[in-house]
């Protein structure tokens, strides 16, 4: 059987429509794992049904709202040969030309959240867009002084960035944590993953919406052992701050959640769980409104 599930999924949040699409799905390693043991974390994996190495799904996301399309990150691009980089295949899909988007949003500029920006020649894919990104980002990865005190190994990673952002710099807006960057739509800075990680909040009607990036790597281990990072946060112990805060704020206020590496098709919500959390997936409904107003 081809794949059933296209990597495409719509949810209605107030007056705004926002979908998934799945860029596609690496292997992880165990030994990636950080404040808890590797025998630990499988066993975990085990019990939570999750392969051996464990998977990392990746996604980005289209926000419809007012009339305005906005991407927020996207995908991997050619980055990891054919693992990554369905994403532009999935906005084809539902009719979206890269060029009508207006604004794209990045959570951070790792590979798998800006390579699909730039084309295999480095031209912008969003060819019409303003970027909004979080000025901690621009600020570590575009200064060639971090840069040159970065060890040899993270060399790649700002090589990445910089080209992936390149095309966009005149029209590059830089915006800091609480900021409203769009009619709804406002900054939540959870640093610690890179100094600029930014999860966006989408408020409409009744309903609001976080979207966070990289909070979460394993959502098998994650959301119950929440001090759990991965090897590739650049602070582990600010990144570890910054999930407790998210999921306590996530859970306190019963907000509807997605990421970037949440199961797809990504949307849920979240709840405390022992001394953790549990992520309850969004249970699917034909319809297209009052899915989530929480009175
Ligand atoms: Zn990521």
């Amino acid at each position: 059987m081809p794949h059933a599930n296209p990597g495409i999924h719509h949810v209605k949040v107030g007056e705004a429509v926002v979908t998934a699409l799945n860029d596609g799905q690496f292997d992880a390693d165990t030994a990636w794992v950080t404040g808890l043991a590797a025998p630990e974390a499988e066993a975990m994996l085990r019990d939570s049904f999750r392969v051996l190495p464990p998977r990392i799904t990746v996604s980005c996301f289209l926000v419809e709202i007012a009339g305005r399309r906005v991407m927020v990150d996207a995908g991997g691009g050619g980055a990891m040969g054919g693992l990554l980089g369905h994403a532009g295949a999935r906005l084809a899909a539902i009719g979206v030309d890269p060029k009508s988007i207006d604004t794209v949003l990045v959570t951070h500029a790792h590979v798998d959240h800006v390579n699909g920006l730039v084309t295999a020649d480095g031209a912008a894919v969003f060819a019409n867009a303003e970027l909004v990104i979080n000025a901690a980002e621009t600020g570590f990865w575009l200064d060639k002084s971090v840069q040159a005190q970065a060890p040899e190994s993270a060399q790649a990673y700002f090589g990445i960035a910089q080209r992936a952002l390149a095309p966009y710099e005149k029209r590059m807006r830089l915006v800091k944590d609480g900021e409203e960057v769009l009619p709804g739509i406002a900054a939540v800075h959870l640093p610690g993953h890179t100094p600029g990680h930014t999860g966006w909040r989408l408020s409409s009607g009744r309903d609001t919406l976080l979207i966070w990036g990289d909070v979460v790597h394993l959502p098998g281990l994650q959301f119950a052992r929440p001090e759990a990072g991965m090897a590739f946060d650049i602070d582990g112990d600010l990144g570890r701050a910054s999930r407790a805060r998210a999921l306590d704020m996530v859970a306190t206020d019963r907000l509807l959640l997605t990421g970037m590496h949440l199961d797809f098709p990504t949307f849920g919500h979240v709840r405390r769980a022992g001394t953790g959390y549990a992520f309850e997936p969004l249970v699917w409904a034909p319809t297209e409104s009052g899915l989530f107003a929480q009175g």
